[in-house]
């Protein structure tokens, strides 16, 4: 099955009560450890690539890993969805290197002008054969996500940076986006909130009474899961059951714990917003990235613990090999982001709904 654009998964979604999973990709372990987790699951998927993935890894090579995963999944609906774009010319650049949705992220600007740029993208997007799918963005999000970054007071006054139900209809009918990120209480990064967040359910609930039919993104909606943010906390220290060296870090100020009071947004939350609300696309970067480098540190970590008996045992022998060959731990990471992406495709609800989007 070729690319396709957002417009069918998005109506299905709405009908269905689910959303699709917008993962972003970076690498060639991580399209692979999504695309396996698709394929095995039965989902429909949007990759996403940001304006630093672009940067990072050469939109060239980028796009060869997808054609391929095209070619070794043709049951699997596949979007390639530009993440932030913050121009116009970005945006672009995008549509003429076969991306089949972009986002146009103006919700740092004023009204007028985020509707100027949105409807800019939109009219050169869809006048494409095919047709290629707009996301905007208004209201504000706190924390931050490559250059994007929130209000210092965003957990405080959270109601003043949600998106206004009145402006988002307006924003519709003046920029004819196709889909709008929302702020409804979500936040992006690792380091969302100080205490459990609450979603703005009766927001949602008031946009949809103005927006009818208006598919609507979550951004900032990784959830942080504890169990990863442990095993980094475990695993980034050489060896944490060694009392000195964690008095070594106290003493220097500093906290052992590589990922202090992070927290996301709880799973049962962003399964409620899909199933009862026209949330139809949720991004997910931040939990594939904690689930990935948990597993490497986990190798790693391994690897020393194996060291260190061996020398406590009097280091006789061949000492335990130390896996430099990247195989041996990417192999792992791959395997942990193909988890984590299932994961989250049970949590939207996503998991079979492959064929009802091709
Ligand atoms: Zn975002």
């Amino acid at each position: 099955m070729p690319l396709v654009n957002t417009k069918k998964m998005f109506e299905k979604a709405i009908d269905g009560g689910f959303a699709i999973g917008a993962f972003n990709v970076n690498n060639m372990e991580i399209i692979q450890g999504i695309m396996e987790a698709v394929a095995s699951e039965k989902a429909p998927v949007i990759l996403q690539i940001s304006k630093g993935a672009r940067e990072y890894a050469n939109i060239r090579y980028l796009k060869a890993l997808i054609d391929t995963a095209v070619a070794e999944y043709p049951d699997i609906p596949i979007a390639v969805h530009c993440d932030h774009g913050d121009t116009v010319d970005l945006c672009k650049e995008c549509v003429s290197d076969g991306y089949t949705s972009v986002m146009i992220d103006g919700s740092h600007h004023s009204f007028d002008e985020n509707v100027r740029l949105t409807k800019a993208v939109a009219e050169f997007s869809h006048a494409q054969d095919p047709y290629v799918s707009v996301e905007a963005e208004l209201g504000q999000l706190g924390g931050i996500e490559e250059d994007v970054v929130g209000a210092d007071d965003y957990e405080e006054n959270i109601e003043k940076y949600l998106t206004d139900p009145e402006q988002a209809a307006e924003f519709w009918k003046a920029s004819k986006c196709d889909s709008l990120a929302v702020a409804i209480g979500t936040s992006h990064g690792a380091f969302k909130f100080k205490k459990e967040p609450k979603l703005a359910f009766n927001r949602i609930e008031q946009i949809m009474k103005t927006c009818p039919g208006l598919p609507l993104v979550m951004h900032g909606s990784s959830s942080v899961p504890k169990e990863f943010v442990d095993k980094v906390n475990t695993f980034a220290v050489i060896d944490n059951s060694k009392p000195e060296l964690i008095a070594a870090f106290a003493k220097a100020g500093v906290n052992w714990e590589q990922m202090p009071k992070s927290m996301g947004v709880p799973e049962d939350q962003i399964s409620k917003a899909c199933q009862q609300y026209a949330v139809c696309k949720v991004n997910i970067d931040t939990d594939i990235r904690l689930g990935l480098t948990a597993s490497i540190l986990e190798v790693w970590a391994n690897d020393n613990i194996k060291v260190f008996e061996w020398l406590k045992a009097g280091g006789k022998g061949t000492q335990p090999a130390f896996n430099f060959d990247p195989r041996k731990y990417l192999g792992p990471a791959r395997k942990a982001v193909k988890e984590m992406v299932a994961r989250k495709l049970h949590v939207l609800g996503a998991a079979g709904k492959a064929g009802l989007c091709s």
